[in-house]
């Protein structure tokens, strides 16, 4: 087996083989950018390597060995050699970028003899020792697993000493003491010297690459983004390139659009006199990328050239890293940049618009589950803001939370429901846990390209970083802006638009769509054959779902206009009634106010359809719970109170025990009120046919589709519609006037899927409820299961997929599809849909695609995210 591939070998294809970072350097080699020589071991090596219990496969290191010699005939100069040493740096690279997840290492090569090799030939002693210094404190941290902080405390102490304040100051004869240090220090952490043969050097550091894949964040981090863990990791040896060879030297990280906004403009930052490690690890702020043009032009010059190569061959926006040694630039990586949804949908457009990719692409190009992000709010411009400090707007969106200032208290708060801002001075790998449960996250230190930067931008979080006026004190669990103090605890809010840092809650405003947004999406229904519809109860709901583009109402619960401060009593009245005159009577009151609503929602979705859903749940929902009355009861009696109030009082509670269920998912509920008590039923389709007349007569069109939830055999729907066509005879015959209507069913129970054909018979329309039908197929209730043992499940990998977030298509689809097959076998002209909350994700609905529903129904903030899904699903 072919181990090692030379970077001339290699090609942007060969991702899972050589990992993205070693195809990607191979096709810049390749297309001849200015990429420093090296080769890279595959990924198969580090799965062999595995397999074999730890063991480099047989020949690996031999055929490393000769690729490090093709490098030093390149370079011309020699690994190990004492006058003019060549030095590599071994770096990570999955086949899925993992960026700072897992190590890499620089200037290996170094020892106490060639340092001075690498001295003499630059004749610059100080650049020599400061390499051998960053590299024994690398080594040893990565191989060694010695922490960075004892190297930094030595370095600390020095500069205190002479009263220095950056490192760069420090002379070479205190570099060298500093290296004495250091290596004492590995002897007694490590318990052994600190490795001279740099072929041992080079093999250890490969295989802690290797070991890294396994690290406690890289494996986090695979888990949060659902990436396997069987990939394994390649392994890059790269010929040096020093940016830390003075002012015309340096090191920098580029996106080639704006990766926050979108805009077409290089967007990066830049260290100067420094290496790679200083400017990923957010420890100096650096300077943005337009001062290379003022202080090295020609540089600035080539890379701008470079990045526009990089563009059009890869077509698509690029992350780079690069290097300038004394004037010369290096490309170090590149690979496709993360982006914010904004900047994704900006970047698809404008590059349909400059003829790069197609259409079809640019939908490819945006991840629906990202867009959700766009969907954020944002502070009110209106709103009076009481602003302390400023920072880099890193990732957009606003948030408000308590401050907390460690990851793990982020974590557990979070998990408590509580919004949290995570504050830190900077971020590493080892914070994303708290990251992923914070509002948004706020740094001191570090700048666009830092590590919380990026993260937060993945995750659709907002972020504000390099605040640095802000002084955190993480002993005193406090910052201080000036001489205003925020606690632990203390709520703020930051603007990751704008940078802004508040102190307390702000006012939020709903998003709107861009232009571009509204163009991508406009391609999207061009392409789609999924109907999106949306779920919404209430006209605001409605009128927000159609300026989101949905074409109708998949679903309208009636229950929760029931749950309205006024109405409540009203409809505990109903269900409290004891005779069918008293319950009529209750139900004469509410008529009128459902009337209201549903004139509302049809007119707000005038000319598209409308599923109304009858009554679906128990109806002991509307009713206190019986711990809440037990105490006031027992609380009017200690007061000796005893009137018609507590009369009351009890009768409710005897009420609410004779409604109290087991099991009142699978209770009393769905279609059974209806059939126990038709007058419900009818009250509510006189509602709906009263509001139709009503618009009717205004003119305006309207097309309610009635709908009886929880059927499981045909005769219950049978019964129900007999009831709906006769309330509609009757106010046809009171008002005169005539309209079209649709009466179906919800498909939720498996029963219902197997009986289809028989229920098809009597419905216009099937909607698949997949929260029902997942609770039911699966026999898992879903508030028990969600925070049980659905997370057990998933960590032990018995499900993939939350069934209740992602569809469970082996399960639940099949059912669906026999429910299709069926329906349609007796009435072709069948309107089938979903309205489950599985309508709005991107999974769910190519898998609706896929089995020939007419439309998806999801909440109105998820109809851009599913019109996108569709089309994807259709190209
Ligand atoms: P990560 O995957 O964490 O970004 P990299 O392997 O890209 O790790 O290395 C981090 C940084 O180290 C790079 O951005 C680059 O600046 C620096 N670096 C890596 N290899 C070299 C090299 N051969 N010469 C100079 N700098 C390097
Ligand atoms: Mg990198
Ligand atoms: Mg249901």
């Amino acid at each position: 087996t072919k181990y090692v591939y030379l970077f001339e070998e290699g090609q942007a294809d060969m991702k899972s083989l050589l990992g993205g970072k070693g195809a990607n350097l191979a096709e810049m080699t390749r297309i001849g950018l200015p990429v420093p020589p090296g080769f890279t071991i595959t990924t198969e090596a580090c799965k062999e390597y595995y397999r074999l219990g730890k063991e480099f496969p047989p020949n690996m290191m031999e055929d490393a060995l000769q690729a490090l010699q093709a490098l030093e005939e390149k370079t011309g100069k020699r690994f190990g050699d004492r006058d003019n040493p060549l030095l590599v740096s071994v770096r990570s690279g999955a086949p899925v970028s993992m960026p700072g997840m897992m190590d890499t290492i620089l200037n290996l090569g170094l020892n106490d003899v060639t340092v001075e090799g690498l001295a003499s030939l630059t004749g610059d002693e100080r650049f020599a020792l400061d390499c051998y210094r960053r590299f024994i404190q690398m080594f040893s941290n990565v191989v060694l697993n010695i922490d960075h902080a004892v190297f930094d405390a030595v370095m600390e102490k020095y500069k205190k000493r002479h009263g220095l304040i950056f490192d760069y100051e420090i002379p070479a004869d205190g570099l060298r003491s500093i290296i004495t240090e250091y290596k004492g220090l590995v002897l007694k952490e490590a318990g052994r010297e600190f490795p001279q043969d740099v072929y041992e050097q080079l093999q250890m550091a490969i295989k802690a690459v290797f070991e890294s894949w396994n690290n406690q964040r890289a494996i986090v981090y695979r888990k949060l983004n659902k990436i396997p863990d069987d990939l394994g990791t390649a392994v890059n040896v790269q010929a040096m390139a020093f940016g830390n060879m003075g002012s015309d030297s340096g090191t920098g990280v580029a996106f080639t659009r704006n990766p926050s906004t979108g805009e077409r403009e290089l967007y990066g930052e830049f260290l100067v006199n420094a290496q790679g490690e200083d400017v990923v690890a957010g420890i100096r702020t650096p300077t943005p990328i337009s001062k290379l043009k003022d202080e090295l032009p020609q540089v600035y010059e080539q890379f701008t050239q470079v990045c526009q190569t990089l563009e059009s061959h890869y077509r698509d926006m690029q992350d780079i890293e690069f290097t300038v040694e004394k004037g010369k630039l290096y490309m170090l990586q590149t690979r496709s940049g993360k982006r914010t949804a904004a900047a994704a949908i900006k970047i698809a457009v404008d590059m349909v618009k400059e003829g790069l990719i197609t259409r079809e692409e640019a939908i490819l190009r945006v991840d629906p589950n990202q867009i959700n992000q766009l969907l954020h709010r944002q502070i009110d411009s209106k709103a009076q803001l009481n602003v302390i400090a400023r920072g880099l707007p890193a990732s957009p969106g606003a948030a408000s939370g308590k401050v907390v200032f460690d990851a793990d208290e982020a974590e557990r708060l979070g998990n408590e429901g509580e919004k949290v801002i995570l504050v830190r001075s900077e971020t590493t790998p080892d914070d994303i846990h708290g990251i992923v449960k914070a509002q948004g996250v706020l740094t001191s230190r570090g700048g666009m390209t830092s590590h919380a930067a990026v993260v937060a931008r993945g995750m659709g979080k907002p972020c504000v970083c390099g605040c640095e006026a802000i002084k955190i004190d993480p002993a005193g669990q406090e910052f201080s802006v000036g001489d205003i103090v925020v606690k632990k605890g203390e709520t703020i809010s930051i603007d990751g638009a704008t940078g802004n840092v508040m102190l307390g809650e702000v006012p939020m405003i709903e998003p709107t769509l861009s232009e571009e947004f509204e163009t991508l999406l406009k391609w999207a229904d061009d392409i789609r054959k999924l109907g999106v519809r949306a779920n919404a109860d209430t006209p605001e709901d409605a009128a927000k779902a159609r300026e989101f583009g949905a074409e109708g109402i998949g679903l309208c619960r009636t229950e929760h206009m029931f749950m309205a401060q006024d109405r409540l009593p009203i409809v505990q009245e109903m269900i409290l009634a004891d005779t069918e005159e008293a319950r009529r009577k209750a139900l004469a009151k509410l008529l009128p106010m459902q009337r209201e609503d549903f004139y509302g929602i049809l007119k707000a979705m005038a000319g598209f359809p409308v599923t109304i859903r009858l009554l679906d749940p128990p109806l002991h929902e509307f009713l206190p719970g019986a711990e809440e009355l037990l105490t006031e009861i027992a609380e009017m009696n200690a007061r000796g109170q005893n009137n018609a109030v507590l009369a009351e009082k009890r009768s409710l509670l005897k009420k609410v025990y004779a409604l109290r269920e087991f099991n009142p998912m699978l209770g009393h509920r769905g279609c059974r009120l209806g059939i126990t008590y038709p007058e419900i039923y009818r009250m509510q389709a006189r509602a709906i046919f009263e509001a139709v007349v009503k618009l009717k007569k205004e003119g305006i069109e309207v097309l309610p589709e009635v709908e009886i939830p929880l059927v499981m055999d045909s005769s219950e729907l049978a019964m129900l519609k007999r009831e709906v066509l006769e309330v509609y005879e009757e106010v046809k015959a009171e008002t005169g006037v005539e309209f079209e209507f649709a009466v179906g069913t919800m498909i939720e129970l498996p029963r219902a899927c197997v009986v289809a054909d028989e229920i098809a018979a009597e419905a216009d329309f099937f909607s698949f409820g997949t929260n029902d039908l997942t609770q039911t197929t699966l026999g898992f209730s879903r508030d028990d299961a969600e925070g049980k043992f659905i997370p057990i499940y998933l960590e032990k990998k018995l499900l993939k997929d939350n069934p209740f977030a992602v569809l469970d298509r082996k399960g639940v689809g099949s059912l669906m599809i026999m429910a299709i097959e069926k329906g349609r076998s007796v009435n072709s002209g069948l309107l089938i849909g979903i309205c489950g909350e599985h309508g709005g994700e991107p999974s769910s609905v190519e898998f609706c695609h896929q089995i020939g529903l007419h439309y998806v129904s999801c909440s109105p903030y998820r109809v851009p995210v599913a019109r996108l899904a569709a089309a994807q699903a259709a190209v």
